[in-house]
């Protein structure tokens, strides 16, 4: 089977069956972006839902939106699955302080990423079933296009099966969230952990601004105005991303000028030359498989973040910043709204 050969399963509303969960109280431990959304799409599929949290922003809007709030440990006492959507870097802590000595024989722990039980930050008693539901979008977005009567995809992957019912109930679980209705992929946790850390490292996140930036300190120090720079390098790689979303790199070339296609194809490879960031690339990939990354960015949140705040602050002022800013304060689109729930995504 060669490497580009498609092999994943996948499952549709047709494999899952939601009364899996009939006579089952679901706890969503936390209720920020996913939170909110797992929970309030569950209870309209018809879920006995509670939450768990500590006292604070989150409880406080949990209970407006007519949820049962109880502690952590006390959630996790009532439930049968107990679903983590608290922040990857402190679900260790919360899970030791108020989980683990809480959880149910024969109840199930979820996720919505594999990052703790990949990197045994987290172990479950063997009597527990432990799958992973993760949803390929925001919260909001789940929210969203449940009520619209469609839904975000998903990732499925069963990690123990003491039980012999985890398969069904994650599947239910996923059905309850709406992703059933567009289509739920099987992985596993370490594979999800992996390749999602790789993604945004290499790709969404770290490529993407660094190439950003170096696009802009080009042009402005060829002497041309930053704003100029700002939209040409930042500002329009929406309009470009919007195009290969909806309809791949085709769609994109289809909509530019062929002079652009025509560009990409001679100086694309000379500035991402494929030898290079590939190598460059699989240095990543290789320090997030043999837990290098995870064990520094554990121990960044165990000293205080020094690096990772100073790393912000440096950001936040790199020009790039500070005319994008200035630029979207005083041009049309702020106006035209970017959907408030866009914005809060973009501000955590
Ligand atoms: P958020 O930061 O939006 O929400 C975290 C929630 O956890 C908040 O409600 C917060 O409440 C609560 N919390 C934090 N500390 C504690 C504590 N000590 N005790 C109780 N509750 C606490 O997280 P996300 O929704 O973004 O992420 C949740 C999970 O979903 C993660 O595993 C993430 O990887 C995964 N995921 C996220 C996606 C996304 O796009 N956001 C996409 C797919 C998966 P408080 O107000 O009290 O701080
Ligand atoms: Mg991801």
């Amino acid at each position: 089977m060669g490497i580009y050969d498609m092999n994943a399963k996948m499952y549709y509303e047709k494999d899952c069956d939601l009364s899996v969960l009939d006579g089952k109280r679901i706890a969503i431990i936390g209720y920020g972006s996913q939170g909110h959304a797992h929970a309030q799409n569950l209870r309209d599929s018809g879920c006995d839902v509670i939450i768990g949290l500590r006292p604070g922003k989150s409880w406080d809007k949990a209970t407006a939106d007519g949820f049962e709030v109880y502690t952590v440990a006390e959630a996790t006492k009532q439930a049968d699955i107990v679903m983590m959507l608290v922040n990857d870097e402190r679900a260790a802590d919360i899970y030791k302080e108020s989980v683990a000595a809480n959880l149910k024989s024969g109840a199930a722990l979820a996720f919505a990423h594999g990052f703790n039980i990949r990197y045994k930050q987290i172990v479950p008693p063997a009597d527990v079933d432990v799958f992973m539901a993760a949803p390929k979008g925001p919260g909001h977005t789940v929210r969203g296009q449940y009520v619209a009567g469609q839904g975000v995809p998903c990732l499925i992957a069963v990690e123990q099966n003491p039980t012999g019912n985890a398969q069904k109930i994650a599947l239910a679980y996923i059905a309850g969230i709406g992703g059933a209705r567009a289509g739920i992929m099987e992985t596993t946790m370490d594979i999800e952990t992996e390749t999602d850390l790789f993604g945004e490292q290499t790709v969404l996140c770290g490529g993407l601004v660094d190439l950003m930036e170096c696009g802009f300190e080009v042009l402005c120090e060829a002497g041309y105005a930053p704003e100029n720079a700002y939209f040409e390098v930042c500002h329009e790689v929406k309009l470009i991303v919007d195009l290969i979303n909806k309809g791949g790199i085709a769609a994109m070339n289809y909509s530019i000028s062929d002079t652009a296609e025509y560009g990409e194809y001679v100086s694309g490879p000379r500035v991402i030359n494929h030898d290079q960031v590939k190598a460059n690339m699989r240095a990543v990939l290789s320090d997030i498989q043999d837990g290098t990354f995870a064990g520094k960015w554990i121990a960044e949140n165990k000293n205080g973040r020094t690096f990772f705040n100073s790393k912000r602050a440096q950001l936040a002022k790199h020009p790039l910043e500070t005319v994008g800013e200035y630029l979207r304060n005083n041009m049309l689109w702020k106006q035209q709204g970017v959907a408030d729930a866009d914005l809060d995504a973009a501000s955590k």
